[in-house]
């Protein structure tokens, strides 16, 4: 690829030596591109060479027989319980053009269980975006989004969808599994990979998406998968992605399966997985963290969330905070719009109202390439040497 695209926003030019005026750092998106330094580094890696008459025809549509490339499920199992974060035994594995589509996916057949009626869809605020904008811009007659959840001690009232994604978009604080909830929970476990929190158990709800984009970092590639204890639901799930798709693109799977058999090979027994995706990710992850809290250390201008080292029961060691995000706090009063005062030091980050919050919060991905990353780490020096 041309040296270019590794420029970060500050300069242009096939050397990245031409300063660009009014530069900035922009830290508003999760895509998820530090893991490309990682498969540029191991590229004979993950490679996928596809024949022109390689599965032309549609997936099958047929909801009793497997739909998807059997190679995928099969990783997709193996690669859980070698993590150790999520059970996959007995259950189905549906998939969706990305996790994205399968957030609406399952809340649409959870209320389609129940169709007399406007099922709440809620979740508990800050919470990931996608839970309200896909809810509202797809205006449902049998679902709409309502907020808070209602926790009201011995409440039999209508029966609410939960999304929880845990670890959290944006705190990416791991969420307990709330006390008094009425109805379904959806478990989002986007983050809930050993280089972004702790792995502290195999989770075993009765919905939990996962999703490549932040495992591999291949977003563009559009895969995600929901794990389905209930058999009726999965057959939703599947007439959805049917009626809406037709399926999923053949080319995703076959490169979705190629990449996490790779990441399985290069823990499997005899290799010490030293070079494997988890510890990259995480050391870098967790170098940019600890930048981070540097750079805020006795600052009182503004805060970050806390995390704690934690147990992490894949790396079989304590693992220090190696968060995607930075959810930073402006606290002085005349600071209540965060985002406005971060852009003002050319720092463009995710806004608190977008998840549900007061402005007060802002959200920065550390997701991004090292080029971003350090760009956005001087330009934080920089208004914090203000403050
Ligand atoms: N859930 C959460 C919590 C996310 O942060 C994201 C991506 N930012 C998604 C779902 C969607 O991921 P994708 O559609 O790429 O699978």
């Amino acid at each position: 690829g041309s040296p270019s695209c590794e420029c970060n926003d500050c300069f242009a030019g096939p050397d990245c030596s031409l300063p660009l005026p009014d530069c900035v750092a922009d830290a508003i998106s999760g895509d998820p591109l530090l893991f490309e330094a990682y498969w540029r580094k191991n590229s004979d890696l993950g490679a996928v060479v596809i024949p022109a008459w390689y599965r032309m025809g549609y997936q099958t549509r047929d909801v009793t027989s497997m739909p998807y490339t059997e190679a995928l499920v099969a990783s997709i199992r193996e690669l859980h319980a070698m993590v150790g974060n999520a059970v996959t035994e007995g259950r189905y594995i549906a998939f969706g053009t990305g996790s994205t589509q399968l957030i609406n996916a399952v809340i649409h057949s959870l209320a389609l269980q129940d169709p007399g009626r406007v099922t709440p869809v809620v979740s508990k605020a800050p919470y990931y975006n996608a839970y309200y904008t896909q809810t509202e811009y797809f205006k449902s007659p049998f679902y709409s989004f309502s907020g808070e959840p209602d926790r009201k001690v011995g409440q039999q009232g209508p029966a609410q969808i939960e999304v929880i994604a845990s670890p959290n978009n944006p705190t990416t604080q791991i969420q307990e599994v709330p006390q008094n909830v009425s109805g379904h929970v959806v478990y989002d476990h986007a983050y809930y990979w050993p280089h972004l929190t702790p792995i502290t158990k195999a989770v075993d709800y009765d919905i939990m998406l996962f999703t490549l984009s932040k495992l591999t970092g291949h977003a563009g590639s559009r895969i995600g998968w929901v794990i389905l204890k209930d058999f009726d639901l999965y057959t939703k799930v599947l007439r959805y992605a049917d009626v809406s798709t037709i399926g999923l693109g053949h080319e995703a799977q076959l490169r979705a399966s190629q990449l996490i058999r790779t990441i399985i090979d290069g823990y499997s027994e005899g290799n010490s997985g030293r070079e494997g995706i988890f510890h990259f990710a995480h050391d870098v992850l967790q170098s940019r963290w600890a930048k981070l809290q540097a750079i805020f250390q006795n600052v009182s201008r503004f805060s970050l969330q806390e995390l704690k080292p934690g147990y992490c029961s894949f790396f079989k060691r304590v693992s220090d905070p190696s968060p995607g995000y930075a959810w930073i706090r402006c606290n002085r009063e005349e600071d209540a719009d965060c985002s406005a005062v971060l852009l003002s030091a050319g720092i463009i980050g995710r806004a608190g109202p977008i998840f549900g919050t007061t402005p007060r919060y802002v959200r920065l991905s550390l997701l991004k390439r090292a080029s971003h990353f350090d760009n956005l780490a001087d330009h934080l020096l920089k208004l914090v040497a203000q403050s």
